[in-house]
């Protein structure tokens, strides 16, 4: 199957931990997808959009060489592969669209358990194990520290058990993967997010067009995630106390309540998450029926 050169096309991870994020953004934006198993392209039913499912890794090189439009990656995979190509003398534009709300992660040294640790000058000469050697080269060569990389693909946790490394330089969202594996994480060295990426060419305006579209939208979907819908009923002698524990800088609806001519309903929506502590602040000011409810999609 052949790629239509007036479809916008993107490049999203096949499989792994960015997939169905991604995927649900592109359905959230109102992209109609057909995905099916085993294939390496995927037509939008409903917008002139193209998906590429590919690994991770080769979303920052297709974008750059211009083979895609968009692509959705890692930072982490991003900042390596620039290093990288720089290094090699290839190109390595592109334009960052949107930071995104998901594939948040840490790239981090570990040691064992047992390991004196005092700082990363402990590594001096030492082999550190790592799928990102450049990230990991860029760090040690701030702090003055020389080692020796040893470059392994998956699997890195296990290398200073098997006597391959000393310490390890890899991804870490909560941390089970390294105690799992009697290591400890010392140094952060980069912290990484999924990012909307764009090639440094210009677009046809007919493909720009479709980014105009669906980067509001992302905006949108992001914006409503970070949002709340707060709904309570206050006694209207209070009114002001229970307007100012409310959670964000909008100010709320006041609505009468049918036949309650004491209490009022107060309607809002908030930037930010309200807390326990928060309801209980205003159910002692009198307040009740508090509802916070999740936002699907929003527009300003
Ligand atoms: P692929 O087969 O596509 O190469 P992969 O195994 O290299 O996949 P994944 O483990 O699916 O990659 O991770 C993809 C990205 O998800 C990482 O590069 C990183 O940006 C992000 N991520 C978020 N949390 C974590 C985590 N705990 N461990 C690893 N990656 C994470
Ligand atoms: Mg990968």
């Amino acid at each position: 199957m052949t790629l239509d050169q007036t479809r916008l096309r993107i490049a999203i991870q096949k499989s792994g931990r960015l997939s169905k994020e991604c995927q649900k953004m592109l359905k959230g934006c109102g992209v109609k997808l057909n995905l099916r198993e085993q294939r390496l392209i995927a037509h939008a039913e409903n917008m002139p959009i193209d998906l590429l499912l590919v690994r991770d890794d080769d979303i920052p090189g297709l974008v750059m060489d211009g083979v895609v439009d968009l692509g959705v990656v890692g930072e982490n995979v991003l900042e390596e592969t620039v290093m990288e190509r720089q290094a090699q003398g290839d190109a390595a534009e592109y334009n960052v669209l949107k930071r995104l709300d998901f594939g948040g992660c840490r790239l981090s040294l570990a040691v064992a358990q047992e390991l004196d640790y005092q700082g990363v000058k402990s590594l001096e000469g030492k082999r550190i194990a790592t799928s990102y050697p450049w990230l990991l080269k860029r760090y040690m060569d701030s702090q003055g520290v020389k080692f020796k990389s040893v470059m392994l693909n998956g699997s890195v946790e296990v290398a200073p058990r098997a006597g391959v490394a000393e310490a390890i330089c890899d991804l870490v969202s909560t941390g089970a993967t390294l105690e799992a594996n009697g290591l400890v994480e010392t140094d952060v060295i980069f912290r990484s997010k999924a990012a909307l990426i764009q090639s440094a060419n210009a677009l046809p305006a007919s493909k720009q067009a479709v980014v105009d579209t669906l980067l509001p939208r992302i905006q949108g979907l992001q914006q409503a995630r970070e949002s709340k819908y707060i709904m309570l009923h206050a006694p209207k002698d209070r009114l002001e106390e229970v307007i100012d524990l409310l959670p964000g800088a909008e100010r709320p609806t006041i609505m009468s309540l049918a036949g309650e001519s004491n209490q009022v309903a107060i309607h809002m929506v908030s930037s930010e998450d309200m807390f326990w502590e928060t309801m209980e602040g205003l159910k002692a000011l009198g307040a009740s029926s508090i509802l916070v409810l999740p936002i699907e999609k929003m527009m300003e």
